[in-house]
């Protein structure tokens, strides 16, 4: 579709450069700014990338539309939701949408990645393995080596060639999940739900005895107006907490860098979080309820973009 415009943007451009008449340009210019908002709003050109996890190809999907710059990641490949919303904002306004593509053996979309590394056969949580003591708490610290390698390749691809800091022209990087808990067991292991409660410490009163993440977070913002517990802002630094209570969202700030420098795995756990932070790069992370979330997510995203302006 974007094609056969870009051919017919190309036809008009050239019939108006030969002509010498005034009233034929004028009539034509209508037609070419029609043309020009219509490309705009053109769907993102999706692009892939094959970074190596130990002996395994992992595919990175790059889906950009140049029209604004703002990077998405998406790590998470079962967290269909999430994309598809990130997606059709990139569409809509333009950006960059980064997911990792990773299959379960019965070839559902999985969220984690299985992968050989010498000779035997590890899984990691993409979103555990950005910081060195992240990896050493994950599931693979024995293949640490090849997965610091894949972080470092995929750093490179979400932040600017460096892997430490912001491309060119952005002001923070956005993550976006699906906050549906599918794999049962995993579930049972955690024993709590992911909402923004779940980061408030214990205050010792009426027998609260403090959420299950209270560790990872300074301080949370707990709005009157968020329905659903499942849906909520969790960023690098209070710098847009205001933006974000303003349009009633449940708004999570994760802990200070100096606060993050510690082996507890439940605090440093190798989030892209916690590595964004440590590098002081701006970091929002968009959580919505697996089920009924969708309506609120396109929310958020509406929210980040007016960040750009
Ligand atoms: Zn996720």
């Amino acid at each position: 579709m974007s094609r056969s415009k870009a051919k017919l943007r190309v036809k008009y451009r050239s019939s108006s450069d030969s002509c010498e008449n005034f009233m034929n340009r004028s009539a034509l210019f209508p037609v070419i700014v029609l043309l020009a908002a219509l490309s705009a709003e053109a769907a993102a050109v999706k692009s892939t990338r094959m970074l190596f996890l130990g002996e395994t190809g992992v595919k990175i999907n790059i889906y950009e539309n140049p029209a604004r710059r703002i990077t998405f990641f998406a790590p998470h490949y079962n967290e269909r939701q999430a994309a598809r919303a990130a997606r059709e904002a990139v569409d809509a306004f333009g950006g960059r949408l980064i997911e990792i593509e990773s299959f379960d053996e019965r070839g559902r979309p999985a969220r984690h990645i299985k992968f050989r590394f010498g000779g035997r056969i590890y899984s990691i949580d993409p979103n555990r393995i950005y910081t060195e003591n992240g990896r050493a708490c994950g599931s693979a610290p024995d293949a640490e080596a090849a997965v610091r390698n894949f972080a470092e390749d995929l750093l490179k691809i979400i932040l600017a060639p460096d892997g430490k800091t912001l491309r060119e022209g952005e002001k923070f990087i956005v993550a976006v999940h699906t906050n549906a808990d599918l794999d049962a067991k995993e579930k049972a292991a955690r024993k709590t739900d992911l909402t923004a409660a779940a980061f408030v410490r214990s205050t010792g009163a009426e027998g609260f005895s403090g959420g299950a993440y209270q560790e990872q977070a300074d301080g949370v913002y707990l709005s009157n107006a968020e329905d659903d517990a499942d849906n909520f802002v969790f960023l690098s630094t209070p710098a847009f907490i205001g933006h974000f209570a303003e349009k009633g969202f449940n708004v999570v700030v994760q802990k200070s860098p100096a606060r993050l420098q510690t082996q507890n795995c439940r605090v440093d756990d190798g989030s892209l979080s916690v590595y964004a932070a440590r590098e002081q790069i701006p970091y929002i992370n968009l959580e919505a309820d697996g089920t009924t979330g969708a309506p609120r997510q396109k929310q958020m995203l509406e929210a980040v973009y007016e960040l750009l302006n």
